[in-house]
């Protein structure tokens, strides 16, 4: 059997990688269009400090990064590129007692029914974090994880085969036959459509509509030359900004969520201050590093927060796999593979109602 995923962000290159690996042959197809998500996204992982209380986003959520140490030693044992991944635990910091109290209750209780959540306790932030202002409380999730978007990313499409070119859907008779690229035609037995933001383009041409817009994201990377950030914690203010270090002396503060700004690929004198301010305000120890780099990326949102995921009624061999918002760097591999095994028949073991693909 051959499955042709269209679009190489990290639900893609999971799709494509898992298809692969359950003995079916698979062909990764990305337009590189400026935006991608995966190449953008701060990578935290860590959905037991969210204030999100749909049972399904949890169910959901939970399994996506209880998924992630497993995946992340398969593809290590099979030789893959290093994908990224550590568990360095997440700060979550409080306004004040109260607050404190009530956010360790909160992630305590949350993270009681997972295997991979660790320890939950009280502690000092900046002597985790060094550039926090002192004296800040913060609750601590000792399972909280980090990834890099890109370096999971290509872990995944290692051995898959690839393709450069907008994809436009081949249908026959109310059936995806496969794709075709600068007019190219490619066969296949059935289409994983994993575009992100972009699926509004892919599917309206083929008669369907998606409720997918784009969420610009502007995010910051910052150097702190010669200090060694490799252990520091994810850091979750009250706010939805937050930051986190990676293992080259380098620290991410982000991110702007724009709902009105389309494919506007610009970094902004706004966006820009906006995250700045708000990351010193938290963290002053900043003030002195150095700027690396601002980067793009378009979110795929959808009607709520749920992934829209499943086989796309009335088009048969077509599996849809986007909207996963905010937290696709979480989801995106455990999503990819619920699709590869809808794309191969198989039974994911998953109420798909949730999902609906074509909700609005
Ligand atoms: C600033 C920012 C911070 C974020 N932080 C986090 C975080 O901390 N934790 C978290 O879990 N998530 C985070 N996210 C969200 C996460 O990055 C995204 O949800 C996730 O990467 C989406 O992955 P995707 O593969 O579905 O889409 P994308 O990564 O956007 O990939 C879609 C791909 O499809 C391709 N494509 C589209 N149409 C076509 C076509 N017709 N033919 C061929 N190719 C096509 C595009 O070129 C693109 O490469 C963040 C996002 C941003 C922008």
């Amino acid at each position: 059997m051959r499955v042709v995923v269209v679009g190489a962000g990290i639900t893609g290159a999971s799709a494509a990688d898992a298809i692969r690996r359950r003995g079916a042959e698979s062909l990764l197809v990305d337009a590189r269009v400026p935006g991608q998500a995966t190449a953008a996204g701060a990578g935290i992982v860590c959905p037991w400090s969210s204030r999100v209380s749909d049972p399904a986003w949890i169910a959901l959520a939970d399994a996506a990064a209880a998924r992630y140490p497993d995946l992340v030693a398969e593809l290590t044992e099979a030789g893959r590129p290093d994908p990224g991944y550590r568990r360095v635990g997440a700060l979550r910091l409080a306004s004040d007692d109260a607050d404190l109290a009530a956010t360790r209750e909160q992630i305590a209780e949350r993270a009681a029914g997972s295997p991979v959540a660790g320890a939950v306790e009280v502690v000092d932030g900046q002597e985790l974090f060094p550039p926090l202002r002192p004296g800040q409380a913060a609750v601590h999730v000792a399972g909280g994880a980090r990834v890099d978007g890109r370096a999971m990313r290509d872990a995944l499409q290692y051995h898959v085969p690839r393709r450069t070119g907008p994809a436009q859907l081949l249908v026959e008779h109310d059936t995806v036959v496969g794709v075709s690229i600068f007019g190219k035609r490619i066969e296949a037995d059935a289409v994983v459509a994993a575009p992100g933001a972009w699926a509004p383009e892919l599917l309206r041409p083929v008669g369907v509509e998606v409720a997918v817009t784009p969420h610009r994201g502007q995010i910051v990377h910052l150097g702190l030359p010669g200090t060694d950030t490799a252990a520091w914690p994810v850091v979750l203010p009250p706010s939805s900004h937050y930051m986190l270090a990676f293992d080259d002396s380098r620290v991410v503060v982000g991110a702007t969520r724009e709902a009105g700004a389309g494919f506007d690929h610009r970094v902004t004198a706004g966006g820009l201050a906006e995250v700045l301010t708000e990351a010193l305000a938290v963290a002053p120890g900043l003030a002195g590093a150095t700027h690396l780099e601002t980067r793009i990326g378009f979110r795929p949102a959808g009607p709520d927060l749920l992934p829209l995921l499943g086989p796309v009624p009335g088009l048969a061999g077509l599996v849809l796999a986007t909207g996963l918002g905010a937290s696709g760097l979480m989801f995106g591999p455990l999503v990819g593979e619920i699709a590869a095994d809808l794309a191969l028949g198989v039974d994911p073991g998953l109420d798909l109602t949730p999902f609906d693909p074509l909700r609005s």
